[in-house]
Order: structure tokens, then sequence, then C-alpha cells
């Protein structure tokens, strides 16, 4: 069963893919959490050239194409295998997020850079995909007063950018059976008990 987990910055996926890990393990259920793009030695070098501050010179679609590599490469090594094994995997963002950071948020569209994804993961959707919904100017003030080295980077993008990916999450929300739509505005215990709530109408925990 395979579960990804999409939101702006500072929507809080972190801190609830750590309570729903915890709960996982509890319930001894076999599960693999993972995070794109990353997770294996390929990965992780295309991560360093997209994340790279001095490539200020990067293309829209140069950075599209290359997370979509490393989504590529990060199915195949990490998530597919997992899934064959019968674990559930959590996933920490997929082709959403590349819907709505480069697709929207960079304005290349997000039709294109779906076609592009389809061809990364020969079609692959997730089961069911939790969306923390969060408007970013919310989500950019959690991250000032918590992490502060996270700060720097983010404020290389002015808000409309993030405000334009949001408004494509919630686009793909409404228009995707498969997405959920958590209210992240709640306090943390909330939005953890509504994720629980809906992850035990699909999977044993
Ligand atoms: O998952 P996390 O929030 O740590 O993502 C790291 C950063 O990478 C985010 O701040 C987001 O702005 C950026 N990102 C992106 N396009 C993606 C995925 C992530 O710009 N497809
Ligand atoms: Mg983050």
């Amino acid at each position: 069963f395979f579960i990804t987990f999409e939101g702006t910055d500072g929507s809080g996926k972190t801190s609830v893919l750590n309570a729903i890990e915890a709960k996982l393990k509890t319930a001894k259920v076999d599960y693999l959490r993972t995070r794109e793009p990353g997770g294996n030695r390929i990965s992780e070098q295309i991560r360093n050239v997209i994340l790279d501050e001095r490539s200020t010179e990067m293309d829209a679609r140069t950075e599209a194409l290359l997370y979509a590599a490393a989504r590529r490469q990060h199915l195949v090594e990490t998530v597919l295998p997992a899934l064959e094994a019968g674990k559930v995997v959590l996933c920490d963002r997929f082709v959403d997020s590349s819907l709505a950071y480069q697709g929207a948020g960079r304005g290349i569209g997000v039709a294109e850079v779906k076609q592009m994804n389809q061809f990364a993961t020969a079609g692959l959707e997730p089961d069911l995909t939790i969306y923390l919904a969060l408007e970013p100017r919310l989500g950019l003030e959690r991250i000032k007063q918590n992490r502060q080295d996270e700060v720097n980077r983010l404020d290389k993008e002015a808000l409309s950018f993030y405000e334009t990916v949001y408004r494509a999450y919630q686009k793909l929300a409404t228009e995707n059976e498969r997405i959920v739509t958590i209210d992240a505005s709640q306090k943390l215990a909330d939005v953890i008990a509504e994720v629980e709530l809906v992850l035990s109408s699909k999977i044993p925990v």
C-alpha cells in the first residue's frame, strides 16, 4: 500500500510522519518510510545538484527533469521492492510536489509536468495521498519560529511563489479521489489524530 504525504513548506509533514511511523511501529505493521528526492546513491547525487545554492542559473525544466529522474531511481530502487514485499510505504512527497512546485510554482504548466512524470513513474500512482493544507503565510511563520536554518533558503522565493504552489495543491485535491485533505492549521495533535483516522480505514493501525 503506497501512501504519499504532500503539502507546502511548514505544513507539518515531518512531524506528522514521525507520529504515524511511531504508530505503525507499535502496531507491528511492516512499513517503509522514505522521502524524495533521495534515499539512494544516485537520487542523493541528483538532489545535491538541485539544491546546490550555486546553481542559480538552473532552468525550470531542467529542475523538473532532475526531480523526475531522482523520483524514477527512488521508485525502482526503494519504493517498488518494498511494495512487492508487501510493505506499507510512507513517502514524503511524490509527483504531486512536482505538479505544484514545478508545474504551477515555476510556471511550466501542470499538464506538461504530469506527462513527463508519467514517463518517470510508468503510471504508478499512490493508493492514498495525505495532503496537509496550510496557507503558506502560516507555514512560513512556523518555519521562522522553529527552523532558522531553512529561513534563508525559503526567503529566496517570494510569498507569491508559495501561494501559487498552494493553490495548485488545492486544485489537485479537489480533482483527485486519492487525495485526502487535512486542515493543517489545527494543533499538531489534532492533525495527527485526523491522519490516523484516515489511515485506519485503509491499513491496520
Ligand atoms: O520535503 P521538504 O519540505 O523538505 O522539501 C524540501 C524543499 O524542496 C521544499 O522546501 C520545496 O520548496 C522544494 N521542492 C521543490 N519541488 C519539489 C519538491 C520539493 O521545489 N518537487
Ligand atoms: Mg521541508
